[in-house]
């Protein structure tokens, strides 16, 4: 089965479904991994730019991505290009990879990138336009999910969960790979908080660790 996760950002993929795709390598899925935005001309200097490219990679390794590409939109604006242009990188993996499910981010982020990512990946899996999809699924980001404030934004109710018990650590180790992205609990981004997530969303089913994702569609 091909598999597509679509982020904004370096590090973004991993950390909401980081186990889940350790998951689908693991059952012999081909995974892609699809990076927009070069994620060094804010948070980074552009002389790091390699660096975010190298801890990627080794992110992707570790976690049994199949494909890592990697784009050069612009990190935080996003906002400064038409829709059209950032759905059409992402029409050009689905037409190339035919994913029969793809994730993505939560259409309710605080994180502008995020939601024009979320919306960019519907309008490139449009039934019509992406029939081999046949599944879309959101995942959260730790400090862009839970601070875009239901007030402002849908609130993130996952519907679907997947038990990483078995790559929780696989998931540690590549975000680990994105040592500036490494903060101190108990910031959302430590090591600490994402077993604590990992382990809250798995006590719902009595299962030691799970990810939790929004469904947007399913063809069964
Ligand atoms: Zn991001």
């Amino acid at each position: 089965m091909n598999v597509l996760v679509v982020a904004a950002h370096p590090d973004d993929e991993l950390l909401g479904a980081g186990g889940t795709i350790a998951a689908h390598a693991d059952r012999g899925d081909s995974v892609t991994a699809l990076i927009l935005c070069e994620g060094v001309s804010v948070r980074y200097r552009q002389e790091r730019k390699a660096e975010v490219a190298a801890q990627s990679r080794r992110a992707a390794t570790i976690l049994g991505v199949t494909d890592l590409i990697v784009k050069d939109l612009p990190d935080q604006r996003l906002d400064t290009l038409p829709i059209s242009q950032v759905a059409a990188h992402v029409e050009e993996v689905v037409k190339q990879r035919q994913p029969a499910v793809v994730y993505t981010h939560f259409g309710g982020d605080l994180n502008r990138d995020h939601r024009i990512v979320a919306e960019a990946v519907l309008i490139a899996t449009r039934p019509y336009a992406a029939p081999s999809v046949r599944e879309i699924l959101m995942f959260e980001t730790p400090s862009a999910t839970e601070w875009g404030s239901a007030q402002l934004l849908p609130a993130f109710q996952p519907t679907v969960f997947v038990d990483i018990s078995a790559t929780i650590e696989r998931k540690i180790e590549a975000f680990l790979c994105y040592s500036a992205e490494v903060a101190d609990p108990p910031h959302p981004r430590s090591v600490e908080a994402l077993r604590a997530r990992a382990r809250y969303w798995g006590s719902q089913f009595n299962r030691p660790m799970a990810e939790a994702f929004a469904m947007v569609r399913s063809l069964r």
